[in-house]
């Protein structure tokens, strides 16, 4: 199985700090590498993370405010410098196109591709293997999640086949169509020789306030990553700012029914009071971490 790989560039909130820069993540997937959010500096935490920028074909903007996206410039300038060949395709929220066209105009020449797609929620790219929705969520502005999902496939099973003493001809990949076939006078259906490899799905939940409906998006999400702006003390201040508290990503967690959920965005008031996010969380949803910069995971 191919593994997904997040690798957290930044996962900090408005103020940066020694250790958390503004949000930024890598998702890799085969040739896929999709950046959601770009908070200043996040160039710079490429080479950090081992990781080339050109890995990037994709950016998913959660929201325009300033700590997502004001690394914007400054990679795509040095992507441009560095010879990037690509189209690159960026995808944000209503107000995209106006706020791409000041950020180009602020660079001397446009030397990649880039396309933009001011995307309403829904699928925005699909192929036969994997697809990215997008969803509304509840800032002061507006604002999107993603999910990114492997849809489940049907694959060959090889020691099936060897048992039954099948030849490797094409054919066998009508069987993982779900086609019956036959082979040197055999009849060999689908369900003899194929087993079911489960879809995967990664649900990103950035700056929103609670609302129950943010649940039916991460919904089975073997990884929900959300913000987690606030304790449980703040969860007023949470409300009037359009944020989460780290039980509220939690109660998303649990209603969503997602098996592992990653906080981010994560404020400089709770730098050294990370475990309190996450203990409260855990009340809610036991199998809960706390970001890192340069964290990796696969799935
Ligand atoms: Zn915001
Ligand atoms: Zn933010």
């Amino acid at each position: 199985m191919e593994p997904i790989t997040l690798t957290f560039l930044g996962t900090g909130n408005a103020i940066p700090t020694p250790q958390r820069n503004h949000t930024s993540m890598l998702l890799t997937y085969k040739n896929l590498g999709l950046l959601v959010d770009c908070g200043e500096g996040t160039q710079r935490q490429f080479p950090q993370a081992s990781l080339s920028p050109h890995k990037i074909t994709h950016i998913c903007i959660t929201h325009w405010h300033g700590d997502h996206i004001l690394g914007l410039p400054g990679l795509l300038q040095s992507l441009g410098m560095s010879d990037y060949a690509k189209t690159l395709h960026l995808y944000g929220p209503k107000g995209s196109n106006h706020f791409m066209h000041a950020i180009t105009q602020l660079m001397t020449g446009m030397p990649i591709k880039l396309e933009v797609h001011e995307i309403n929620p829904g699928v925005i790219m699909e192929t036969p293997e994997w697809s990215v929705e997008a969803f509304s969520v509840h800032h002061d502005c507006p604002a999107l999640g993603y999910s990114f999902i492997i849809k489940e496939k049907t694959r060959l099973d090889k020691a099936k086949l060897k048992k039954l003493k099948l030849p490797n001809t094409p054919q066998l990949g009508q069987l993982a169509a779900g086609k019956t076939i036959t082979i040197n006078g055999k009849t060999i259906k689908p369900s003899q020789v194929t087993y079911q490899e489960p879809g995967r799905k990664v649900t990103i939940i950035l700056d929103t306030g609670f609302h129950p409906h943010l649940a039916k998006h991460a919904q089975d999400a073997n990884l929900l990553i959300t913000e987690a702006s606030f304790a449980q003390e703040e969860t007023e201040k949470a409300k009037e700012y359009h944020h989460l508290t780290a039980a509220q990503a939690a109660q998303i967690a649990k209603q969503a029914k997602a098996k592992a959920l990653m906080l981010t965005h994560i404020s400089q008031r709770y730098e050294h009071r990370t475990d309190l996010l996450i203990k409260e969380a855990k009340k809610v949803f036991k199998n809960v971490k706390a970001a890192n910069d340069f964290d990796v995971l696969t799935l």
